[in-house]
Order: structure tokens, then sequence, then C-alpha cells
């Protein structure tokens, strides 16, 4: 493909995009494809010579899109959200365009400096703490994932639990980590990856809202210390994944102090919500925190991939990471003088990301995502009363924000049924989870394009199917 080429099949591609975005309620929710479907369509070799781009489209529709789970449907009910705005699939474009790699300041300044300064956007916009700024001792980043930034966060405590000895054979055997059984699993698998293992990780009691136990927590710490093991890591939730809870962080950061433990709070995606003044209780207590992360492309309609990770205090994240090779030596590194973000990560290599969270910011500003988020709570506390209202079914946990969690009162034989009756529909999206070791149905209404209308005919849905 030739400049010229490029040009007249990007116009293509674009106007393909936003075609697709705009029919996109016409279709089913979900693929319908058996395994092994999508790809006895496609020749099992590559091609030998150039086949035209139309017929690469072609093929875009004909065998790749059915056998799509579509993520922007407004009738995606299902896990967490995924969103995405024009500006952010604009700024993917121009950073694939541009093609840098952000590996150190030196090898694209602008791109480290944009993303330092997106870094501390955001933390206006969400109103976190000044600690987590980048002109103090902390500073953020632009990782792909929450669940890179929480093992990031978990490299950062060994390092401090150790007193700088967190790469040197020994020293982590007998560190101990600490969250709930209702946390997200990129905990224990960041666990796992450290080298900590699943064995050294303690799930923590929670009280009847799935929220953790403070009191259990210190007990916990209690125990292992007297077993002679040492407590480094606390990863509490700001929304859990199965119900939305919201781990007490201010009471437990208060046994992080005392006991002097590493606190990561995990606000994937309920963190995005404090974009709206009414809904910052969410970050209460994450003053007290080492580190937090919220994504970014899970409720604020800047693509996937985009995960905001912050620390307190970046010494212990840098010395737990950094690495000098002499090919990557710079004059400006050298001299301290700039941020480096490789030694914030752990792969070298790094994606131009904040240019979709610069386009988004400055082309839609931060009040079309704050309406968005406000219209998905508004729809939620609807659903709460509705599933009240009905005595066929029971919510499941307290509504938060945009998820309801509800149950079939005949059970979970029920329950499971109704899930996978509505998702065979093809008409709407949930996700099962389990709640107090019974099946439930979650909704969570996070959509760029949901509205009233989607959120109503996926109840009738639920309803009819019961
Ligand atoms: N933490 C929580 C609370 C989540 O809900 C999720 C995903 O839904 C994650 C972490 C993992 O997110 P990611 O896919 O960005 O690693």
């Amino acid at each position: 493909m030739d400049a010229e080429e490029f040009r007249r099949q990007g116009h293509a591609l674009v106007d393909w995009i936003a075609t697709y975005l705009d029919e996109l309620e016409q279709r089913p929710v979900s693929s319908t494809v058996a395994p092994g479907q999508v790809r006895a369509q496609l020749p099992p070799s590559p091609p030998a010579a150039a086949e035209p781009f139309e017929d690469v489209l072609a093929d875009l529709d004909r065998v790749i899109v059915p056998g799509l789970t579509h993520w922007q449907h407004p009738s995606f009910f299902a896990y967490f959200p995924c969103n995405s705005s024009y500006p952010a699939i604009l700024g993917e474009l121009a950073a694939a365009g541009l093609g840098v790699n952000g590996m150190l300041w030196a090898t694209s300044p602008a791109a480290t400096e944009l993303e330092t300064l997106m870094c501390d956007w955001m933390l206006e916009l969400l109103d976190l703490p000044d600690r987590f700024r980048s002109t103090g001792a902390g500073g953020g980043v632009i990782q792909g994932t929450a669940s890179e930034a929480t093992l990031c966060a978990i490299l950062a405590a060994r390092e401090r639990a150790t007193e700088g000895r967190s790469n040197r054979s020994g020293t982590s055997g007998r560190l101990v980590a600490y969250t709930t059984g209702q946390a997200h699993s990129s905990i224990e698998k960041g666990l796992r990856v450290a080298g900590i293992g699943s064995d050294n990780l303690r799930l923590v009691a929670v009280d009847d809202r799935f929220a953790m136990r403070p009191d259990a927590l210190a007990a916990a710490v209690a125990a292992d210390r007297e077993a002679g093991l040492v407590p480094f890591f606390v990863a509490a939730t700001a929304g859990t994944t199965s119900s939305l809870a919201f781990d007490p962080v201010p009471a437990i950061a208060d046994v992080c102090r005392t006991e002097r433990l590493w606190l990561h709070v995990d606000a994937a995606m309920a963190g995005i919500a404090a974009l709206c003044p009414e809904h910052r209780w969410v970050h209460a207590g994450v003053v007290q925190a080492d580190s937090y992360c919220t994504n970014p492309h899970k409720w604020m309609g800047i693509n996937f991939d985009c995960d905001l990770f912050y620390v307190a205090d970046r010494a212990a994240l840098l010395a737990a990471l950094s690495i000098l090779p002499e090919y990557l030596r710079t004059a400006a590194g050298d001299a301290g003088a700039v941020i480096d973000y490789r030694d914030w990560q752990v792969p070298l290599g790094r994606r131009f990301r904040a240019l979709k969270v610069w386009f988004t910011l400055r082309a839609d500003g931060p009040e079309p995502a704050r309406a968005m988020i406000r219209r998905h709570v508004d729809l939620a506390t609807e659903v709460a009363a509705w599933v009240a209202d009905d005595a066929r079914f029971e919510l499941a946990a307290p509504p938060a924000l945009n998820l309801v969690c509800l149950r079939h009162v005949d059970g979970d034989g029920a329950t499971d049924a109704l899930v996978a009756a509505a998702n065979a529909s093809g008409a709407a999206l949930f996700t099962r989870t389990v709640l107090d070791g019974r099946s439930a149905l979650r909704i969570c209404i996070g959509g760029r394009t949901t509205e009233r209308r989607h959120v109503e005919a996926a109840w009738k849905l639920l309803q009819q199917l019961s």
C-alpha cells in the first residue's frame, strides 16, 4: 500500500467505523459462531501476493464482525463497560500514524511530557490527592490495564518492604499480601507473577455488603506477624467487579499506616465516577494510599487500553523496575532531568496512549463523560427499583452507581437459566457471578449510547424469560 492508497483506504475505513457504530444497535450484541468457525472461513496459509484492500474490508464485514461481541452496543450490560468515543478513536489512529515508541523521554520527549501532563489533568478532574501529582515525589503513568498497574504496585511494595533488596535472592519468601475474595483476580495474578505466590495471599473476611472488614485485616496481619511472616501489601477495591462493593479505605489505611503496609487502591471502573463531584465519595481515603489505579477505558470513552496508575512516592517503583543497560543511557536521563517511563512499567516499549486522552479531553471536554455517568447511575437506580417491585426477583447486593445485581427467587437454577436465555437471545448481554455462594445476574449500565429505551427493553426481556 502506498501513501495515495493509504489516504483513500483510510477515509474508507473511517467511514466504515462510523457506519459500524451508527448501525450497531441493529446487530445482536454477541456472536453466535461456533468454536473454529471464524478460522474455517479464512485461508489456512498467508497470501502469496497482495490483495485489494477492498477485499480485506469485505472480509471484515463477512467473517470478522459476525464473530464479535459488540462492546459498543447500547444493550451491552456485561462485565464492566469498555466504551470508546470518536476523539479517542482518532487519537489511537494518530498514535499509530506517528508510530513512536515513548520508552524514554529522549525517544520522543512529547510522548512522555504529554503523558505526564495528562496524568496531572486527570488527577484534577478526578479530584485525586496532590501527592500523586508528578511535580512532587509521586506521579502518574498510563499503563495498558489495571492488572499491569497492580503488578507494578506489588513490585514497588516488595521493594519497600525489603528495604531495596527485592531483587536479591531470598528476600521475598516470607512476604504476605491481603485483599478480599471479592477483589479482582488480577491481584492474585500479580502476586503470582511477582513470585510472592497465591499461598501468601490472605483473603480477608467481608461484611454483608461484600466490603473488607478492617478488624479482620488487622487480625490477619497480627496472626501472620505472630507466625514470623512479613505482611507487606494490601489491595483495597473501590468498586469490586462482582457487585461494586467499596472497601472502607479510610479504616484500611489506618491499619496499613500502623502496620507499615503498602496500600494499593484498585478503582478500575468506579474511580472514573469521580469526574462528577457528587460521586467523589468513591475516593474516600485514597489520600492515604501508596498507589491507585483507574481505567478511563472502562467508563470514560477513552478506548482500550488506558489505565491511570499513580504512586505517592515513585522511589520504590523506580528502584524495583529500573535497569540501565548502556544502550538505553541518555544525557537527560543521566542528569535526572526527565521521566523515563520504561522504569514505571514492566515492558520497555510503550504506546503513545496519552494522545487519545488529550484528544478526548480537548475535542469533547469532560462534560459528555459526566453526563453519560449521571445517565447510567440514574438508569441503574431505576432498574434497582424495578427489581424491588417484581416478586420474581431480589437484589443480590446493594445497588451501587451503575451496577445492579439480581437473582431469581426460585434459586440458582432459575438465575443461571435466565442469564443463559437472555444472552442467547442476542438482544442484550449480561454477566453471571456468584455472591454469597449463590448465582446472580449483573446489569452494568455503561455504554456511551445506552439510553433509557435500551435498559427498558433489557428489563422486559428478563421479565419475559422469567
Ligand atoms: N480491577 C477491577 C475491580 C476490575 O473490575 C477489573 C476488570 O474488570 C480489573 C481490575 C482488571 O482490569 P484490566 O482489564 O484493566 O486489567
